[in-house]
């Protein structure tokens, strides 16, 4: 026996759906008032839902409510929520933004169009259909983007999945108009199907967005509990993290890699001299001269104070020492807050082949003390530090 709802029945239930987003997205709103993406993600389920409510009436109230303006809130909403998507994902140019929203105004403009001329349903169904299915298409981004987590990817499927039920209900309009019948009004197989797929794929999305929201809020969080917060370098927890298994797999692979350590000089006579604040944007300098020179493989860490430290996987004594002398000479020539301020570092370096025991903790001692003989030699320059107890030996 097969199941048939009443068509309004159907829409009821997808306007019940948006009310449930509603509910959820308000809940996360009221607490992140300021989220202008979560503000507009808001507004376009707003209209949507509207534009539903405004369907199911189709007959009780006025034409112009119930058709002209129902789908133009339906594809304006449709836009936003798009945009909304992209600025989340900060994949949004402004001229995409305006040329995106230029094309839904057009796509609007087009249909009163239709009304005036030719205003059949199966030609009005067949229009919505394919602008809707163009309004849908910036979602491939989510779908096949680099670096994209699984959510994210499950969300681009979803809108790509709804951009294909619409482009077959458009062409389903246009094409087989006598044999399926594609208005929601027409109660029928084909019509529960795609309203009840429309109604799940709806709140599957809506709570992709909940989730995103959520996912996005933890990566803030993850980023906000890994770096530095002055100088935006890695800190200790999370650079030990990432050595330990930089040096593991150094191991296995019997490959080289170099360790430096290094502390500005005299920095209590920065801070004395010119104060506190001077003194930050010498350390917020140095980091980004440093950040420069790195590859995108290297971990640079803040240690606290004026120590930081990097390690370099893959390079060998040669390409350390290099670098070494690339840092030092970038730092020449600074000018810090107007003032012609210069200032130097002293530096501890090691490369090794790591083995399978070689802890971060023995690296650092030993820099340390390649870093304390370059202190106690006049400072501004390099000595190298070696495993196990060998002498050290400026570079
Ligand atoms: P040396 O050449 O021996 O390294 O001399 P130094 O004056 O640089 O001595 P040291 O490295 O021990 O000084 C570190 C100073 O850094 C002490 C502290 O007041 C200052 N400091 C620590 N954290 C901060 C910070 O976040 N901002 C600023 N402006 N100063 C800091
Ligand atoms: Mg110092």
């Amino acid at each position: 026996m097969m199941l048939l709802l009443d068509s309004q029945t159907v829409l009821l239930s997808l306007g019940i759906g948006y009310i449930f987003t509603f509910v959820l997205v308000s809940a996360y709103w009221h607490e992140h008032m300021k989220a202008a993406t979560v503000k507009m993600f808001f507004i376009a389920k707003s209209a949507q839902m509207l534009s539903w409510y405004l369907m199911i009436l189709r007959g009780e109230i006025a034409d112009f409510l119930s058709i002209s303006f129902a789908n133009s809130i339906l594809l304006a909403g449709a836009a936003l929520e798009i945009i909304a998507l992209l600025r989340l994902r900060g994949e949004l140019r402004p001229m995409t933004k305006m040329i995106y929203l230029g094309f839904t105004a057009v796509s609007i403009a087009g249909f009163h169009l239709i009304l005036l001329v030719h205003n059949e349903e199966n030609i009005r169904i067949a229009y919505c259909s394919f602008v809707f299915a163009l309004l849908l298409l910036p979602a491939y981004r989510l779908a096949f983007g680099k670096n994209h987590s699984l959510l994210l990817r499950l969300m681009g499927c979803l809108y790509l999945l709804t951009l294909a039920g619409t482009l077959a209900r458009g062409a389903a309009a246009l094409f087989f108009d006598a044999s399926i019948p594609t208005s929601f009004y027409t109660s029928g197989q084909y019509q529960m199907i795609a309203t009840l797929a429309l109604y799940l794929i709806t709140i599957m999305e809506n709570m992709a967005f909940v989730l995103l929201l959520k996912e996005r809020s933890n990566q803030e969080l993850v980023r906000l509990a890994s770096y530095d917060d002055l100088t935006g370098a890695l800190n200790r927890r999370t650079f030990a993290e990432r050595a330990g298994r930089c040096l593991a797999d150094h191991a296995k692979k019997g490959a080289p890699l170099s360790y430096l350590l290094f502390d500005i000089d005299w920095f209590k006579n920065i801070n004395d001299t010119y104060g506190h604040h001077v003194g930050d944007q010498v350390l917020q300098d140095l980091t980004s001269r440093i950040r420069q020179n790195l590859g995108h493989d290297d971990l640079f860490v803040r240690y606290g104070g004026d120590e930081f430290g990097l390690l370099l996987p893959g390079k060998d004594e040669a390409a350390s020492n290099a670098l070494a002398e690339r840092v030092n000479h970038a730092l020449k020539g600074t000018m810090i807050a107007g003032l012609p301020i210069t200032y130097t570092i002293s530096m501890g370096v090691l490369t090794l082949v790591p083995d399978p025991y070689t802890e971060l903790e023995t690296l650092y001692t030993c820099c340390d003390k390649a870093l304390y003989a370059a202190k106690r030699n006049g400072r501004s320059g390099t000595f190298r530090g070696r495993l196990p107890s060998r002498s050290l030996q400026p570079v």
